[in-house]
């Protein structure tokens, strides 16, 4: 998905002005790319359909082209599609709170239950109980005692011959005795959804009247995924969903489509095996990733508080046409150092992961008040061009600088090389004007 997006946006963004045309040839883009991923059509339609009306009519701003507009509307409307606002687990009133966890067979139901429990201790300071109902199969129970050990926290079992419900029941009565916060029911599940799995699940629920049934689903299942999150939150009327296995899963379909299928929001995203890969699920991050354009609205944002504007075209207009001096290059570096430390800045441009490390482009903070005092030392004749250069010059400006010979010739030559590498840049976001945001 993507790839496929940010081809689509690869065009759009070069675009200085976009018209009703675009709009829609770019909204057709968006559909079949996430058809293609997946995302259930009606989720789709209805989309599409907001972006378009969104798009078209909205005002233009004058830091952003309408290009970089269309994004920002695609991409708010995807967090928006994931739930917005990030969701927090319920506190009940009387301890414990009880939390079911519900869910087919290997979709990370038993992982998630040590997984929560991991979180809610080290994140709030909880004692959860861990209670092993799923009474089919004694791995599961054992697997589930494993982790207890693992993580040093009571597991509540009584084998195989139980009922769930009546191990339910007495696990709660258990936690009130021994103080226990949380409650995590860890239930059964099958290959597929069927009667007397949710009629289980059901009278559990009934019973013990849990403040969250947490249904768990694999990711990597696409569709199926949704049809799963259908089908248990019409049996079960679920609290949230927990997303599984999203580090193996390269489209966002699942996500997209869940919440707008259920109505619930997904409240955690399973990166790992790991007991401690468990994240709370955010939808605008997810959005970025799905978009694959890292956070690169956060970076608009950013330059359109702090770049000056015109002076930033100016600059622009300069590299384009390879008259950019060590001057420039130092205002401009003035200007992206107002927006934040360098390192988080390059995390938010796409593909710019690439630049830090390549050999020559030194970009941590520390070099980089190095390079501000080398330039500082140079005369205007000197950093207008770079070129009259020669061993005492250098010597004199590694002195003035506190820097040293060898140190003066590397910017010399990264400036060279930037300034190649600006061109490039130029050439490629030809059109995406009035940010002057080239490195
Ligand atoms: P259950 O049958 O629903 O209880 O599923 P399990 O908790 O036993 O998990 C099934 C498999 O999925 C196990 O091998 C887990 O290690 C694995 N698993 C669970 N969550 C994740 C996750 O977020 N990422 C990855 N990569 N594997 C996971
Ligand atoms: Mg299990």
């Amino acid at each position: 998905l993507a790839d496929r997006l940010q081809g689509t946006f690869q065009k759009i963004k070069g675009k200085g002005k976009v018209t009703e045309q675009d709009v829609k040839e770019m909204t057709r883009e968006v559909r079949l790319a996430l058809l293609e991923a997946d995302v259930n059509f009606k989720v789709v339609k209805d989309f599409v359909k907001r972006v378009k009306e969104r798009a078209i009519g909205q005002e233009v701003m004058e830091s952003l082209t309408p290009g970089q507009q269309v994004i920002k509307v695609v991409k708010e409307e995807l967090t928006e599609l994931m739930g917005g606002d990030e969701s927090k687990i319920a506190v009940a009133n009387r301890p414990p709170t009880v939390i079911m966890m519900v869910g087919l067979q290997g979709a990370g139901k038993t992982t998630t239950t040590g997984k929560l429990a991991n979180l809610l201790r080290k994140k709030y300071n909880r004692t959860p109980l861990l209670v092993a109902a799923d009474v089919y199969r004694p791995a599961a129970i054992n697997q589930l005692e494993t982790l207890g050990k693992q993580l040093s926290m009571p597991v509540f079992s009584k084998g195989t011959d139980a009922n769930p419900v009546d191990i339910a029941n007495e696990a709660i009565a258990h936690a009130k005795e021994e103080h226990n916060d949380y409650v995590i029911i860890d239930t059964a599940g099958r290959l597929h959804v069927d009667e007397g799995l949710m009629d289980e699940l059901k009278q559990i629920k009934a019973d013990v009247n849990p403040d969250e049934v947490f249904l768990v689903v694999d990711a990597m299942t696409g569709q199926d995924a949704v049809n799963v999150a259908e089908s248990f939150n019409e049996q079960l009327d679920i609290t949230g969903v927990v997303l599984t296995k999203l580090d193996g899963d390269t489209r966002g379909g699942a996500a997209l489509s869940i919440k707008a299928v259920t109505d619930k929001p997904i409240k955690f995203a399973g990166m790992g095996e790991k007991l401690d890969q468990l994240e709370q699920f955010h939808p605008e991050r997810m959005a970025s990733r799905i978009l694959g354009m890292g956070d690169m609205l956060t970076l608009i944002e950013k330059a359109q508080a702090n770049v000056d504007e015109k002076r930033a075209k100016e600059l622009e207009q300069k590299m384009r046409s390879a008259s950019f001096t060590f001057d420039d290059f130092l205002e401009q570096m003035g200007q992206v150092r107002n927006m934040g430390p360098l390192d988080e800045l390059l995390d938010m441009i796409p593909g710019a992961n690439k630049m830090k490390g390549m050999k020559n482009v030194q970009l941590d903070e520390k070099q980089i008040s190095h390079v501000e005092a080398i330039i500082q030392s140079m005369t205007k004749v000197e950093r207008n061009d770079p070129s009259v250069m020669n061993a005492s010059r250098k010597k004199r400006i590694a002195k003035g600088s506190g820097t040293s010979v060898s140190e003066v010739n590397r910017l010399l030559k990264q400036f060279e090389e930037m300034k190649k590498m600006m061109k490039q840049m130029t050439n490629m976001q030809k059109g995406k004007k009035g940010k002057g945001m080239k490195f």
